[in-house]
């Protein structure tokens, strides 16, 4: 079978490979033939050699941790799924962890695509069934948008839940930093969820991500000529950029809640840091990280994305700007200024 590979820790390893179909091992897995899959920052850093790691005693990685795939094969013992239902299959196993998986410490787990276990950029691919969610039917053809949606639903549902367990907190403002797939795809669950919205990017006023928050009903500021202003009670950073941290931190409200859903390089610098961790204390906000999803969180993803296709004119397929497939598979790992989502597809659905 085909697949997509890198050798981690190795720039510019990235290559179609002819390999063997994977077997069924131990009970509980499942054989699926991914449909399509999602690129994202995190394919860019391992194919750049700075992060992604190949399973033990393979050389190579096969990528795509954004799937959505079709059952089969049903190992021992599985009888979640059935053979010919499309699933999302999440990316984290534990090792050695007994906690939610998603909360699982570094070096406590493995993540396909990413981490020790192979992807789904590839004809077939193998995991655990209780790992899987079904897709229903209306939402297929959004589906590769779960996996990030995911994200973006464990971090608004953090806010929301730390917020209330303090006082019945009613969040009704949300800015967020960014407006990559995971700033747009916030500004939309913030959107279903009735807060009013401020997002921003360094992208003009006429360009596709500021339509698409205008879409929204969402609030758009291009913050390379234009300076945010009010408080707000969530404020999401999504750019992965340790400069935009401190924005985020200026535009809290009292009370309000500070999700950072990126993964920053080293650098950046706080000159008033004493002050503004000043106002964090006096004034009750909380800032939280976090990473990963369970299953609970690609199921809200899903339910959003059939609210959105449904109530806001088929907004989350916009979001998908470019197309590949495994013959022309490294136009889906060039990264060019105005691209949202990237698709890679692989196999059309039975
Ligand atoms: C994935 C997460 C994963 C994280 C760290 C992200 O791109 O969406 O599922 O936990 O990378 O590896």
């Amino acid at each position: 079978m085909k697949a997509v590979t890198v050798i981690p820790g190795i720039p510019e390893s990235l290559r179609l490979m002819d390999i063997p179909k994977p077997n069924l091992g131990k009970g509980g897995q499942t054989l699926l033939k991914p449909i399509r899959v999602g690129v994202c920052g995190t394919d860019k850093e391992i194919i750049e050699g700075r992060y992604g790691k190949a399973p033990e005693g393979s050389q190579y990685l096969i990528l795509g941790h954004e799937a959505v795939a079709e059952v089969v094969e049903l190992g021992d013992g599985v009888d979640n799924v059935s053979v010919g239902d499309i699933v999302i299959p999440t990316v984290r196993r534990p090792l050695n962890c007994d906690l939610p998986v998603d909360f699982c410490p570094i070096n406590h787990y493995l993540e396909h695509g990413i981490w020790g276990l192979h992807g789904h950029a590839a004809e077939y691919s193998v995991t655990d069934a209780k790992y899987l969610v079904r897709v229903p039917k209306e939402a297929i053809d959004v589906a590769v948008l779960t996996e990030p949606l995911s994200i973006v639903e464990k971090g608004i549902d953090l806010a929301i839940k730390l917020g209330q367990a303090r006082f019945d907190w009613k969040p009704r403002t949300a800015l967020i930093l960014g407006a990559g797939p995971v700033g747009l795809l916030a500004t939309m669950t913030l959107r279903l969820l009735g807060l009013s919205t401020v997002t921003t990017a360094t992208r003009p006023l006429d360009s596709l991500k500021a339509r698409l928050v205008k879409e929204l009903g969402g609030t758009y500021v291009d913050s390379a000529v234009e300076q945010i202003t009010g408080e707000f009670d969530i404020v999401i950073e999504a750019t992965g950029s340790p400069q935009v941290i401190n924005d985020g931190l200026k535009h809290m409200a009292p009370n309000g809640i500070y999700v950072l859903l990126g993964v920053y390089p080293s650098g950046g610098s706080l000159s008033n840091l004493g002050e503004l961790m000043t106002n964090v204390v006096l004034n009750n906000k909380v800032i939280v990280g976090s990473v990963n999803a369970g299953i609970k969180h690609f199921e809200m993803a899903l339910d959003h994305l059939k609210r959105a296709k449904e109530e806001l004119n088929n907004w989350p397929a916009k979001l998908i700007t470019k197309r590949a497939n495994l013959n022309n598979y490294q136009e889906a790992y060039t990264w060019t200024h105005d691209d949202i989502k990237t698709v890679l597809e692989i196999t059309p659905p039975l």
